[in-house]
């Protein structure tokens, strides 16, 4: 099974590369962003909750955010692989992921982690929040949402960094080179096993 996570703050892509990911890859998508959006739009318990956080620019708790993971992964076990598009984003959120993923034998095999330098982040947010309307997306709550990348999900990069997983690309590029240059750091792993430490 191929179990990818797509990494990189807020504005960084994640969210179009998983798609270009999981047409070319056949993987399943799990992105939490989306999974906690929809629940908001059915006002179901759990999107009512989400929401307070979501529309502040704060993180969802781990345990509602884990919790709504599990159930899509555990319905998805017939996936030939997941590629996780936004979470973790904590310490406890990658330590819980882990540990639900090895215990059935289905580890992270590669951290894809997309680089975009901080203004360029808060342009496309921007950019993004006339177009999409996401709440979530103005420009206080887009400065927050970046400063709690940053406290609470860089961190992650050291996190796999010692596990030998993490891949770092220019998320500066153009889309197509962006994803060119994720799809030599899949297909470098899918033919050696082996992650290779930085593509540029
Ligand atoms: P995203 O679409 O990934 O940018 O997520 C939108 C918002 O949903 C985030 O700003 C958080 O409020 C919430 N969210 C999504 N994924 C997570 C997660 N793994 N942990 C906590 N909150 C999350």
């Amino acid at each position: 099974m191929l179990n990818l996570i797509i990494f990189g703050p807020p504005g960084s892509g994640k969210g179009t590369q998983s798609a270009n990911i999981v047409e070319k890859y056949r993987l399943t998508h799990m992105s939490t962003g989306a999974l906690l959006r929809e629940e908001i739009e059915k006002e179901t318990p759990l999107g009512k909750e989400a929401k307070k956080f979501i529309d502040k620019g704060l993180l969802v708790p781990d345990d509602l955010v884990l919790r709504e993971l599990y159930h899509h992964v555990s319905d998805h076990m017939d996936a030939s692989g997941f590629i996780f598009d936004g979470i973790p984003r904590t310490i406890v959120q990658a330590g819980s992921l882990d540990r639900f993923l090895n215990e059935r034998g289905i580890p992270i095999c590669l951290v894809i982690s997309v680089e975009v330098e901080e203004e360029e982040l808060f342009k496309r947010i921007m950019g993004r929040g006339e177009d999409s309307g996401r709440s979530d997306d103005s420009d206080q709550i887009a400065r927050r949402r970046l400063e709690i990348y940053k406290e609470l999900t860089m961190p992650l990069i050291s996190y796999y960094k010692s596990q030998g997983k993490i891949v770092s690309i220019n998320g500066m590029a153009p889309v197509n080179e962006v994803f060119k240059k994720i799809c030599c750091a899949i297909d470098t792993y899918l033919h050696s096993k082996e992650v290779l430490p930085v593509v540029e």
